[in-house]
């Protein structure tokens, strides 16, 4: 009887090891977990597949699913940034998934050619500027803010930010190297000080008034929104006369080495479909990349926009450049 019953328990263990093999999912993220988490919950619910993440920055993770290889437990790798998911692809780490959903769900221009990545969420980096000195009417495009009627009232992040390295690639896909240097060089001649480390840091020396206007991704601007302290910030929509305002994307691919890769296909399938894409954008105030979705109440208040259709993977493609232009125009 007692044999019998530990024959069992060990039966038991054995199966539920298995089950919990294909039950569960790994995804490396350089996004904050908690804007995940919740989703990640409600995944398992529905379908009982347990998703793990491993955090890190994105180099690492990257250079550690190369590392790793067959040994990986990575199914999934999520990260923010057209470039940085480019370079995933360039690096041989992710594989060519042909998904009919994927394909519907994601604009082309938010994806991978060959399906190594796909878009996510949709990041708008455009012109915000303190209204107790600007009006609306006084922006209108990234390049005008070389003008220099905007000496001494530009705040800039930094360009080694991969967000500024990407909206300099797609301005060096729209207008040239040559062009999109002396727009950058206007820049730096208008800078009003020291460039930020952070778009929040940006955001609030605009707010003090130790310049009019600067260039952020917007769920910077949402969060603060709550804030009295902020209300004299207020979003322009960048180049709205022209290609649109830059759009970068956050999303994911399915690692070459998985050993799962239906499932962490269908995990992706998941996340860009319509019951997924209202939580998972709207965690951090991002846009979804289909629409007819619900974006809350602070971005429906900025009004729709026409954005830049740029094959984001061009971000990618053209970093290296950017990189160099950023050099070249002393944007530190
Ligand atoms: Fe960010």
């Amino acid at each position: 009887m007692r044999f019998s019953q530990l024959l069992c328990i060990s039966v038991l263990l054995v199966s539920c090891s298995q089950a919990k093999d294909v039950d569960l999912l790994t995804i490396y993220t350089s996004r904050q977990p908690q804007l995940i988490e919740p989703l990640l919950e409600q995944y398992k619910e529905k379908t009982g597949i347990e998703v793990r993440l491993l955090s890190g920055k994105a180099p690492q993770l990257m250079e550690r699913i190369a590392v790793e290889s067959d040994m990986t437990e990575a199914d999934i790798f999520m990260t923010v940034d057209a470039g940085v998911l480019w370079q995933a692809g360039e690096k041989g780490i992710l594989e060519d998934i042909n998904s009919k959903i994927l394909n519907e769900n994601i604009p082309e221009h938010l994806r991978d050619a060959s399906g190594k990545w796909f878009g996510l969420s949709k990041r708008a980096r455009t012109i915000v500027y303190n209204s107790d000195k600007v009006s609306t009417d006084e922006l209108s495009s990234y390049k005008d803010l070389a003008d220099p009627k905007w000496a001494n009232k530009l705040c800039l992040r930094t360009s080694t930010k991969v967000y500024n390295r990407s909206l300099i690639a797609s301005m060096i896909d729209a207008d040239g190297y040559k062009n999109t240097k002396n727009i950058v060089q206007g820049w730096v001649n208008n800078l009003a000080t020291e460039v930020f480390s952070s778009d929040t840091q940006v955001l609030k020396a605009v707010s003090a008034g130790q310049c009019n206007v600067t260039i952020v991704n917007t769920y910077y601007l949402a969060r603060l929104a709550d804030d009295p302290t902020y209300s004299n910030l207020k979003l322009h929509w960048a180049n709205q006369d022209g290609r649109g305002t830059h759009v970068n994307i956050s999303g994911a691919g399915v690692t070459k080495y998985s050993k799962n890769k239906v499932e962490a296909t269908k995990l992706l399938e998941w996340l860009s479909s319509a019951e997924a894409q209202e939580t998972y954008a709207g965690a951090n105030k991002e846009f979804p990349v289909m629409d007819g979705i619900d974006v809350g109440q602070i971005l429906q208040g900025w009004g729709s926009f026409k954005e830049d259709l740029i094959l984001v993977e061009k971000l990618g493609l053209l970093q290296k450049e950017a990189v160099l232009l950023a050099q070249e125009a002393e944007y530190k």
